[in-house]
């Protein structure tokens, strides 16, 4: 194929981004090329933008929230066929032949790749990817809501699914921005008690509607004090980037209870020893999953009928999108329709 694309590229850490025009990739022979329908904004992107993360080579097209369809397939490709409806998230291949690889553990690859970091991601017309990075989307989800789940979706469902919470316990969901407002919506789902946390009061009934069973305006009481008294938080999910947020609800966990971290502030966060010894609690952090975890969380969420809410904007307008995320102002995820 000799055809053009357009692709949105960051040339260098912490320049704007340049709209181009570049030759459709071709798949090599263990990847597949998506033609991509939606591509979510991750504030994860900002690595990829400001040339934060080691080993980023530019120029890059970022973006790892991506679905689409399958429309060029290699030849030693034979999990994946030409208009399968597919997407790929933080998660961009693995090596298959690592310890943790031998194990099956592929999120902790010690060459594992990350989509629109290591490669060229989603933010473009198309991009190709290893098969093995690839989940199918359920044909109940159209591709701008199953983009988010792809990374904002998966870092939340699959966190919440490895925690020892069980239904009916206690678990808090901080920040109700593009991760926290899935995260309630899968603790609800999840059957646990639901709190949502946050800084913002005027959340408090669009944190209802998601599935939150109660409320906590961090700014107008003590967070953690509130938590203490609904009995102690199994789990605390903390979504929002900000390190004196999180730190200031740890003493609200319950016995053996844990803060989850995803969102990854770049403060550190502080934990005093005294309740961390008192519950018997712990500060552990989570990093979203491999395909199949993806493609778990598409199929609970066509079966539980959670979406993303979404601002969807063409490529052009990538800029916009771009800070929109940064400034917050996005309801709540901003995506992409190349
Ligand atoms: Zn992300
Ligand atoms: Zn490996």
């Amino acid at each position: 194929m000799s055809e053009k694309m357009q692709a949105a590229v960051v040339s260098e850490p912490g320049a704007e981004f340049d709209l181009v025009e570049r030759p459709v990739p071709e798949p090599d022979s263990e990847e597949v090329r998506i033609a991509v329908e939606a591509c979510g904004i991750c504030h994860s992107d900002v690595f990829v933008k400001e040339g934060t993360y080691p080993g980023v080579k530019y120029p890059r097209v970022p973006g790892h929230e991506v679905a689409g369809r399958i429309d060029a397939v290699g030849a030693d490709v034979n999990m994946w066929e030409i208009d399968d409806r597919v997407g790929v998230g933080w998660h961009g291949g693995h090596c298959f032949d690592c310890d943790p690889c031998r194990r099956g553990d592929f999120q902790q690859c010690v060459d594992a790749k990350v989509t629109g970091l290591t490669y060229d991601g989603g933010y473009a017309e198309y991009t190709t990817v290893p098969a093995e990075a690839v989940a199918a989307v359920p044909e109940e989800l159209n591709a701008v809501e199953a983009a988010p789940l792809l990374c904002a979706g998966v870092t939340t469902y699959n966190a919440l699914r490895h925690t020892d919470a069980r239904p009916g316990d206690l678990v808090a969901v901080q920040g109700i921005g593009g991760l926290g407002h899935l995260g309630i919506q899968y603790a609800h789902a999840a059957g646990f008690e639901t709190v949502a946390l946050s800084r913002s009061a005027d959340k408090e009934s669009l944190a209802k509607d998601l599935g939150a069973d109660h409320f906590i305006d961090a700014t107008a009481v003590d967070p953690a004090e509130r938590l203490t008294e609904l009995g102690g938080a199994s789990v605390i999910l903390a979504t929002a980037p900000a390190s004196d947020a999180i730190s200031s609800v740890v003493s609200g966990l319950g016995a053996d209870g844990s803060v989850v971290v995803v969102g990854i502030p770049g403060e550190p966060i502080e934990a005093s020893g005294q309740d961390l010894v008192g519950a018997r609690s712990s500060v552990e952090g989570w990093a979203s999953g491999d395909a199949r975890d993806s493609q778990d969380t598409l199929e609970f969420s066509a079966l539980r009928s959670i979406t993303p809410e979404v601002e969807t904007y063409s490529l052009d307008e990538v800029t916009t999108a771009y800070s929109q995320m940064i400034e917050n102002e996005a309801r709540f995820r901003a995506v992409i329709e190349p």
